[in-house]
């Protein structure tokens, strides 16, 4: 027999527990694609039932189906355009009236819905009723309870599903409802023309068509234009001619009414259908009374100011031992893999191409993931909407929204963020000027692979003073994420602000399943784009710093003297085995003979904390290949570029050491500290510790203090990395992402040259 498919959408507002029933209704079977032409993430997952086969595509969470906003246009046009058999709505029933106003909109359109009707356990606690039967009956859309957390009702959910997908296939008579005695008589007149024109028939309804008129959407008067100009023409001059009369008698636009009237609507039936058993004060004055503290104009801001301290606390405290585990693991892999490959280019692409730049991203993993748990549990317990009602008034200064602060926080606004998932946080901006804005600011926080940079330049330049240093940094990334904004603001991206329309929902405590999902979906994403991103330019970054190789002649010197090493190694060896002597005898007079490791051998005896005794001659080879590999990558492209660039860096105190690393740090600001310290001619270093570049920096004459202060601006502020940059194109376009290239880099530059300049004025 024949298989039966249908396309059935899931829709509904944010945080209506969407995620919960896609989950629980589809199991494992999903697949994740793109909607196109924006970045919201689309998920399909597969019901089987019989015989019946169904696609449950996932709809982006959204209030409403404007065209302006990312998520709702690819809502709306998945409606439109892909015309699902049937929707499913999920409504938060606990507030029935404000859920129902998507649902509204998608009868309007003609879309055959289910309701939902989610979250009936918070209902019942509420001492809430809800009359179902009289609920289905009013807004004519079957309808079912369901407490998505617990599966409860899906069985029904799905079967009610295919019933009306059998039933209706993707059509329903629209949902008329009035819109007053202003709108209506003009909404029939622009219905008739419509109908008449056959203006959008394959998009939706022809009174559809009217109210979008109405609204203004823009979307849909382009189309409407292309298609029949004249038609167009008349519709919109009606609605001009309406607007005019809205505004001198009543001062409000057309869409407002329309909104007003929904809202009507919806509220006569919430009266009729919701009733209170008992009293749900308690939960709402509960909430009430934790908002009279928590967002207290004093009290506010500085709980605020804790919560975000301990969030960083718990994230760094907690997050380094896994950190350090992965770090761990992946220099023991290096080191594995080393030993087991003879000397060559594969290896080393291997070793310091793949694996250093793979186990750089990964490594950030485990912090990622603490992070995102945390802010997830702020944000399902409603608090991150308590945090953007603060700050919305001071980032309103600076050209941003509320909503703000979170891309911001999560790009590092507590130290050790990353641009990455701060970009992609930016999709709850609803304003595409505000989110702009937001997506250039991000980058110039202080993120985490930024940190090791501070922290070794601190530990060099101002030791003890290393907490001082970050916080101060931290700060100055908030500064200048501000700072950028209103400029941005003021001029190449001027606009209105949105209004802070943001309900402050009651208070709910987060469950542990749902941080979960969130985490773990957050997180994957940031493995998923920035894993095969960062693999790729770990390969260009490991070619730009190895090739041109050195030539034989250029190497010559080297292979002289490691060989002059080993023969000095192998006559001390002779000398030794012919005198009789105990080993530890052995291992001193070995010391003797190089006095270099000699003292080190001396100091770590004196601590006693060095258990194995160190070869002097590995000591002197080690030293050797260390002063190779700075005469090689000196040699290769990026130091020669690092050379070439001495005499437009020198204003601000860098060196061609240090601009080699600037410019590894294009690809992933990760690389900076460990190319700084191959190009001292250090080696391999322990990237967090830092010490010995530490120390060889502080004692070089050519890289004062003031430089180091002057990399320390420069680092926070200068281009995006790669990821950052791709992920940041993905967002807003490739021509804002290589903006944020040129423009931070310049801004960049002129702090670290002023300060540089300035530090030397003054001695
Ligand atoms: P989405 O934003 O619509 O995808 O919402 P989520 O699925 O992430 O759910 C938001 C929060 O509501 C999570 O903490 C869920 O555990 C919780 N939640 C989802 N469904 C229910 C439900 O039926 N009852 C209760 N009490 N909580 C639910
Ligand atoms: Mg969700």
């Amino acid at each position: 027999m024949e298989k039966q498919t249908y396309t059935i959408g899931l829709a509904g507002n944010p945080n209506c527990g969407k995620t919960t029933m896609f989950n629980a209704l589809t199991g494992g079977h999903q697949r994740v694609g793109n909607w196109p032409g924006v970045t919201v993430e689309k998920k399909i997952g597969k019901v089987t039932a019989g015989d019946i086969e169904i696609d449950v595509v996932d709809l982006p969470g959204t209030y409403s189906l404007t065209s302006y906003a990312d998520d709702e246009r690819a809502a709306r046009n998945f409606l439109i355009d892909d015309k699902p058999a049937v929707v499913i709505d999920v409504l938060n029933a606990d507030s029935l009236e404000r859920n129902l106003y998507l649902a509204i909109q998608m009868m309007e359109l003609g879309v055959p819905l289910v309701l939902a009707l989610n979250m009936m356990d918070e209902v019942r606690k509420n001492g809430k009723e809800i009359n179902v039967g009289l609920l289905a009956q009013l807004m004519d859309s079957p309808t079912v309870e369901t407490v998505a957390r617990s599966g409860i009702g899906k069985r029904e959910l799905i079967n009610e599903a295919i019933r009306v997908a059998q039933a209706k296939n993707g059509k329903a008579e629209p949902l008329r409802i009035s819109y007053g005695p202003d709108l209506d008589p003009v909404l029939d007149e622009m219905e008739l023309n419509i109908s008449k024109a056959r203006l959008l028939s394959d998009k939706g309804p022809a009174r559809w068509v009217g109210i979008k008129y109405l609204e203004g959407d823009a979307s849909i008067r382009r189309q409407g234009r292309e298609r029949n100009e004249s038609v167009s023409r008349v519709l919109e001059a009606m609605v001009e001619n309406v607007s005019r009369h809205l505004k001198a008698t009543l001062g409000a636009t057309p869409d407002a009414i329309i909104a007003d009237y929904r809202y009507g609507f919806l509220a006569g039936i919430a009266k009729q259908v919701v009733s209170y058993t008992r009293t749900n004060a308690s939960r709402i004055a509960l909430s009430d009374r934790m908002d009279r503290v928590l967002t207290q104009q004093v009290l506010g801001p500085l709980i605020m100011a804790a919560t975000i301290y301990l969030i960083y606390v718990l994230t760094f405290t907690v997050g380094k031992i896994p950190m350090d585990w992965m770090q761990t693991g992946f220099t023991w892999l290096g080191k594995t893999v080393e030993a087991a490959m003879p000397e060559g280019m594969l290896r080393s692409l291997l070793v310091s191409g793949i694996i250093a730049g793979v186990g750089g991203v990964l490594g950030f993993v485990p912090l990622i993931m603490i992070m995102f748990f945390l802010l997830s549990a702020l944000e399902d317990s409603g608090y991150v909407a308590r945090m953007a009602y603060m700050v919305d008034r001071i980032f309103r200064i600076f050209g941003l929204h509320g909503v703000s602060v979170l891309p911001l926080i999560v790009s590092g606004g507590i130290a050790g963020g990353c641009a990455v998932p701060g970009v992609m946080a930016t999709r709850t901006l609803r304003n595409p000027k505000e989110k702009l804005a937001t997506v250039l600011a991000a980058p110039l926080m202080a993120c985490g692979a930024k940190v090791p940079v501070f922290l070794m330049l601190a530990a060099a330049f101002f030791p003890g003073e290393e907490a001082k240093v970050m916080s101060i940094v931290t700060l100055c990334g908030w500064i200048a994420a501000l700072f950028v904004a209103k400029l941005l603001r003021s001029t190449l991206i001027k606009g209105e602000s949105t209004p802070f329309v943001m309900e402050l929902p009651p208070y709910r405590m987060p469950t542990l399943r749902g941080l979960c999902i969130h985490t773990w979906e957050r997180s994957w994403q940031y493995v998923r784009k920035a894993g095969t991103v960062i693999l790729c330019i770990s390969i260009l970054v490991w070619a730009a710093m190895t090739f041109p190789a050195l030539s034989e002649d250029q190497a010559k010197p080297f292979e002289d003297r490691i060989a002059a090493i080993q023969v000095q190694a192998g006559n001390a060896r002779a000398n030794l085995e012919e005198t009789e002597a105990t080993p530890a005898e052995k291992a001193e007079k070995l010391g003797d003979f190089n006095a270099n490791a000699g003292k080190a051998q001396a100091e770590a005896k004196t601590t006693g904390d060095a258990v194995e005794v160190t070869d002097p001659t590995a000591e002197a080879l080690k030293t050797v290949e260390a002063e190779k590999s700075e005469a090689s990558l000196r040699n290769s492209l990026a130091g020669r570029a690092g050379a070439v660039l001495e005499s437009v860096m020198s204003p601000a105190g860098f060196n061609w050491r240090v601009n080699i690393a600037l410019l590894g740090g294009f690809a992933a600001k990760e690389v900076i500290v460990a190319t700084l310290a191959t190009a001292y001619s250090l080696g391999e270093i322990d990237t967090k510790a830092a010490a010995p570049l530490s120390e060889t920096l502080a004692q070089d004459k050519s890289f004062p203090k003031a430089a180091a202060v002057a990399l320390i601006a420069f680092v926070l502020l200068y281009a995006p990395c790669m990821v950052t940059v791709v992920t940041m194109a993905k967002e807003v376009g490739w021509r804002w992402a290589t903006f944020a290239v040129g423009f931070n880099t310049v801004l960049a530059y002129m702090v670290a040259v002023v300060i540089f300049q300035a530090a030397r004025f003054m001695g």
